[in-house]
Formats: C-alpha cells, structure tokens, sequence
C-alpha cells in the first residue's frame, strides 16, 4: 500500500459507518458482487452528507446502491467506495398528501404504509417494485401504467457543488430515465405529493401482486435487465430469437419470461454478462435493434453506463 492509499484508509476509517473490504453479493437481488475496498453505510442525513462531502474530497471511484435491485457486481469487487443508501429513512408527513420521504426508504413500504393505507393513486404503477425510493427515482422506475416521478414534487440531492432542490416537471424524466440527478450524484430524499383515488387501491394491489407472481420468474435476478426499445418489446423480441432457456454456467435467460436473466446456480458475473451480450447480438442481428440495458453493470475499476440514461441537467 503507498502512502497515499494508506492516508486515504486512515481517513475513510475514521467515520464509524465506514466498512473495508465490504462483500457486494448480499446486497445485490443477483447474489452477485465481490468485496468493495470500503462501503461507507450512513444511517442518518448527517452521516449521509459526511459521506458524500468525503468522496468528493478523496480522487477514489465510487458509486451510490440503494437496494441493489438493478445491478449487476463484477465478482472482483469494486477498487473504490460504496456509499450505501439503504438505511438511511427518514420519514415526514407534511399534510395536504405531502410526505417527505428518505431515499433509503423501500418503494414497497411506501406503498404499503402511505399509497394504501390513505387510497392513494399510483398503486397499480408501483406494486411489486423492489428497492429503495432513492433508486426508483434515480431508474425512474414504473410499469406500463406510470412511473415514480409522475408524483414527485421535488428531489433533494447531494451534489460536488452541494446541496440542491429539484422541482420534478415531465420534461426532467421519461421512460426509465430522467435529467435531475446524474452518476455522481446522490438523491437524499424527496418530497412526494399523492392524489386520493375514487377506485379501492387494495383489491389493485392485490391484483398486480398476483400477477407479478404468475407471470414473472421468481429468483435471483434484477428483473428486466433490457429496456423496451420504442415500438418494441424486449422480451418478445429474445423469443423471437428462440433464446428463452439459454444457458451459460449458472445463469439462464428464463423459459417464463425472457427479459429476465436468472442467477439459477451460483452464476458469476461473467455468466451474466455473457447472456447479456449474446441477446443484444442475436437481437440486433435479427432485427437491427440495439437492446440498451436498464440493469446497471458495475465492473471493478468502475461503472458501465448505457448510453440515453445519465444527462446532465443541462442536456
Ligand atoms: C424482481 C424484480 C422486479 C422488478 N420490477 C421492476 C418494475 O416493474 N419496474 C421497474 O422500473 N423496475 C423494476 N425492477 C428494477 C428495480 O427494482 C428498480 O430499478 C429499482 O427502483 C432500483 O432501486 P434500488 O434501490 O434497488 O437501486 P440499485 O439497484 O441499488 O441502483 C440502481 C441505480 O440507481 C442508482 N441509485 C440508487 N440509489 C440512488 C440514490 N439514492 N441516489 C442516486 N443514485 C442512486 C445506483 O447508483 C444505480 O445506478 C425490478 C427488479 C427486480 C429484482
């Protein structure tokens, strides 16, 4: 270890929240991911702005997790800091179907403590999304029938040049993407403003569950791992292929549903990947469609971004 290496441990093992040597594959839905050199794990608003005042300060990568629902961890690990969102939770009722909710809060108890409990709308969009309320922002993420953003009044981020607010208008997101917050970045909380809905939000809830459970394969994995292409869907268009069953060590494209590539036996990275690649080529080969990946690839040295998801504000 250089000197420099070894000040920079000495300062990020300072902070009590700090972890060396931090294990990814069990904060991953993959069951996939070798050890960060350091996971700072921030439990509250101060230790989260400690956190990220840090890595701005030391010249080491890292990237932000919430729930680790959509990721996909190189078995190496990853050379740099993990800042970890998931126990950070606070939770205010503001009145007027206004909340003020932490970033590390899971979207399902969102859902279950505030959108049913008061017969909110948005259930039918959010039921059965894992992961933290900071990532579902950060993914944008949805079904067919809404996204998280559409009841988002503003995001509060921590930024290199500090704290900001967004006010969260439609042309700031889109279809599992959005233009407030980018790789750098961390959403520390948001406010979410609700409509009452005329409809029993319970019996959808129950309903989406269901058929969650019907139709998707149940397992390791991070869910769609390809966006819809516009016009298309991912899914049919890996059938087309005949690609639904394929193996590569531990890792199978789902005979239930072909967007999803399953961990089924202690698959490594590579396995996953491998898949990955094989759809987008057979995919782009037969259609001509470039399949863009939704799930996030994180290799050792760094983070793998697909190309329409990160803006920047100005973009
Ligand atoms: C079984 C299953 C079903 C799913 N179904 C759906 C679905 O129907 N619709 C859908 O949209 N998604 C779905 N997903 C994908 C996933 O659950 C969502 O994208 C989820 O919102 C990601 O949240 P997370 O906290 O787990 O983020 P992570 O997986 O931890 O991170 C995802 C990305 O968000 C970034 N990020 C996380 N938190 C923050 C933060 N606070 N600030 C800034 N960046 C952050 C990370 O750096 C990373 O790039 C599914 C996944 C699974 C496993």
């Amino acid at each position: 270890m250089t000197q420099k290496e070894s000040d920079y441990k000495n300062i990020l093992m300072s902070f009590p929240f700090c972890q060396p040597d931090y294990l990814l594959a069990p904060h991953t839905y993959y069951k996939i991911g070798g050890p960060a050199d350091f996971a700072l794990i921030p439990k509250n608003e101060l230790e989260l702005e400690q956190s990220y005042h840090i890595l701005q300060r030391l010249p080491l990568p890292y990237f932000i997790l919430g729930g680790g629902t959509n990721v996909l961890i190189s078995d190496k690990g990853f050379r740099g800091v993990v800042l970890i969102t998931s126990h950070f939770k606070e939770f205010r009722t503001l009145g007027n179907n206004r909340y003020f909710v932490g970033g590390g809060i899971e979207l399902d108890g969102l859902v279950k403590e505030v959108l049913l409990k008061n017969n909110y709308e948005g259930v039918s969009a959010l039921t059965g999304i894992p992961g933290t309320v900071g990532g579902a922002l950060f993914m944008n993420a949805g079904t067919i029938n809404g996204c998280i953003c559409e009841w988002t009044e503003k995001v509060f981020l921590l930024t290199s040049d500090g704290k900001k607010e967004i006010e969260i208008k439609p042309e700031l997101y889109s279809y599992r993407s959005q233009k407030f917050c980018s790789i750098n970045e961390l959403i520390s909380s948001a406010i979410f403003h609700f409509k009452k809905s005329n409809t029993e939000q319970k019996t959808i809830y129950e309903h989406y569950i269901k058929r969650r459970k019907e139709k998707q394969p149940q397992g390791y994995c991070c869910g769609s791992v390809f966006k819809n292409p516009p016009g298309h869907h991912a899914g049919k268009l890996i059938e087309k292929c005949g690609l639904k069953g394929t193996r590569k060590g531990g890792a199978i494209i789902s005979p239930i549903h072909a967007n999803f590539i399953m961990n089924d036996n202690n698959a490594t990275f590579d396995d996953v990947l491998f898949l990955i690649r094989l759809v987008q080529e057979k995919v782009y080969n037969k259609f001509g469609i470039t399949l863009e990946e939704e799930v996030r690839i994180i290799f050792e040295d760094g983070c793998f971004q697909s190309c329409q998801h990160y803006n920047n504000r100005e973009g």
